[in-house]
């Protein structure tokens, strides 16, 4: 199936290539000539997705699907959550992106005295696809915590410090397979693309 995937992050569509594997033939707005910027301006993940989402539909009516994600930090009430990518302001950069949230976090302690987590959290991933006859969402959560520094190269975002539940390494510590088989991307591309073979 030949699919626009609205996304200019290079990451992301490789995890979505990968997850979705050769059945699926992803393509990019600007790969079709499309280099202006997606609107993206709800406040929840459903709303971002299906609004990405909706601008591709309008501008192509071909099959689409647009992934709104982010990480949700329970210390933070929920911060970064739908600004993640801009958590440190518009640049969108994943460093300075990284190191507010540490430096956010500076004064939570890893676990309190009974040996309680304090820095708790999750990704979470919204996807929304497009078809003839109307919009479908898909969710993914990944749980986990933050680390008080970063490890590891691989992945992108806040990969460095995110510890996914039951693991002794980060996000970017583990193969590409390994943190497709666990994050919150690859349960909500799952989804769709279960939900596609069974229509
Ligand atoms: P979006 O492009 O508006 O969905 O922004 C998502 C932002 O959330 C990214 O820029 C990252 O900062 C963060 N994010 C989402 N998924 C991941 C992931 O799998 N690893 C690390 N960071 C992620």
């Amino acid at each position: 199936m030949k699919i626009i995937f609205a996304t200019g992050n290079t990451h992301k569509l490789r995890e979505a290539q990968e997850i979705l594997g050769p059945g699926f033939e992803l393509t990019t707005p600007q790969a079709l000539g499309c280099t202006e910027e997606i609107p993206e301006n709800a406040t929840t993940f459903e709303g971002n997705a299906k609004e990405k989402a909706q601008y591709l539909w309008d501008r192509f009516g071909l099959p689409c699907f647009a992934d709104d994600s982010g990480l949700e930090v329970d210390a933070l009430n929920g911060a970064p959550g739908v600004y993640s990518a801009r958590y440190a302001g518009p640049q969108k950069n994943d460093a300075d992106n990284l190191q507010k949230l540490l430096e956010d976090l500076q004064h939570i302690p890893e676990q309190d005295a009974q040996g309680q987590a304090l820095r708790t959290a999750r990704f979470r991933c919204v996807i929304a696809l497009m078809l003839e006859d109307g919009c479908h969402l898909f969710h993914g959560t990944s749980e986990g915590c933050i680390t008080t520094a970063p490890s590891g190269n691989g992945g992108f975002g806040y990969d460095p410090v995110f510890r996914p539940q039951g693991y002794d390494r980060n996000f970017s510590e583990l193969s590409a397979e390994e943190k497709n088989s666990i994050s919150h991307r690859g349960s909500a591309l799952r989804a769709m693309a279960q939900w596609l073979k069974q229509r």
